[in-house]
């Protein structure tokens, strides 16, 4: 990210104050707006006090903290400030009209902070025994995924493992429907090959969602090892390239007209039912 200030933002103790959108850095923190630049920066953005007050309970690591002219003197912004110094970053104090640009929205959060993504190594991955991960197959929709990693931290499962090209967990759009739990659910990503090696090597019982499944989600036994479920993509469902690898196969079953359940949704229902069985194991023991 550019970090030269050449059209002289003014300095105010640490703070710098700018108003200009063609500062150079509002440019580079507008560009992130860009799965390209996120990428490029390791870098994202995400919106509100509380969320960035969480992320530094969490321990991210944040690179700039943003906050607009009517938060100033408030103590936790200035608490969250004097943190992003201490952890060498930069603050900055800008104007309603840049904040909406760097947000894209008409009511900007008055507070945005910007983070160093962290992704989880799928090789890092070891399952325990009431573990509950959730695979998804090319999840395309970021709305979808900002909620599926939502109910993942709801559920208390431990992570996401996004298969395959997907949409990208780091955008303003998912970070935006995660709600703050794209700081509390670990994140990793593999290729469709490298997740079927993992599944083997971990030895995790896979259980796969289909509209076409064997079995009633209710009647699967999510105890028997450290489980992973795997959602289909929204479009195209799952392929048989992935169910063939699946120890189970389930389906949700439906009444009315829908053809199918959203992806989100199905994957909520996935998600509880699977902590329900580990949470009446931990009761019975
Ligand atoms: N046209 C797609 C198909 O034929 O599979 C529909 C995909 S659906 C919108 C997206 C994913 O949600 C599915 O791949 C599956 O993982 C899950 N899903 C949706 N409804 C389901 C159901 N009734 N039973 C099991 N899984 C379901």
């Amino acid at each position: 990210m550019n970090q030269d200030y050449r059209d002289g933002p003014r300095r105010v103790g640490q703070v710098k104050e700018i108003t200009s959108l063609t500062n150079p850095i509002i440019k580079d923190i507008k560009a992130l707006s860009a799965k390209k630049s996120r990428e490029e920066t390791g870098t994202f953005m995400a919106e509100g006090l509380k969320l960035i007050i969480d992320a530094m309970e969490l321990g991210w690591s944040i690179r700039t903290l943003v906050y607009a002219k009517a938060a100033k003197g408030k103590p936790l912004v200035e608490q969250m400030a004097a943190k992003t110094v201490a952890a060498g970053g930069l603050v900055l104090e800008v104007s309603e009209k840049v904040l909406s640009a760097i947000t894209r929205r008409d009511n900007p959060q008055m507070v945005v902070g910007i983070f160093q993504s962290q992704w989880t190594n799928l090789s890092d991955i070891t399952l325990e025994a009431d573990d509950t991960w959730i695979a998804l197959d090319r999840v395309r929709d970021p709305g979808n995924l900002g909620t599926i990693i939502r109910t993942a931290d709801a559920a208390g499962a431990a992570g996401v493992i996004l298969v395959g090209e997907t949409t990208d967990p780091f955008s303003l759009e998912t970070v935006r429907a995660t709600m703050g739990s794209i700081f509390a659910v670990k994140i990793a990503r593999a290729s469709e090959q490298d997740f079927v090696t993992w599944k083997k090597k971990v030895s995790a019982y896979l259980v796969a969602t289909h509209l076409a499944g064997a079995i009633d989600y209710r009647r699967i036994d999510y105890r028997k090892k450290p489980t992973v479920l795997l959602m289909g993509n929204e479009q195209s469902g799952l392929p048989e390239t992935l169910a063939r690898q699946a120890d189970a196969l389930a389906r949700i079953p439906q009444q009315g007209r829908a053809d199918s359940l959203n992806l989100a949704v199905a994957s909520g229902v996935m998600l509880f039912e699977a902590r329900r069985h580990l949470l009446s194991l931990s009761e019975d023991s």
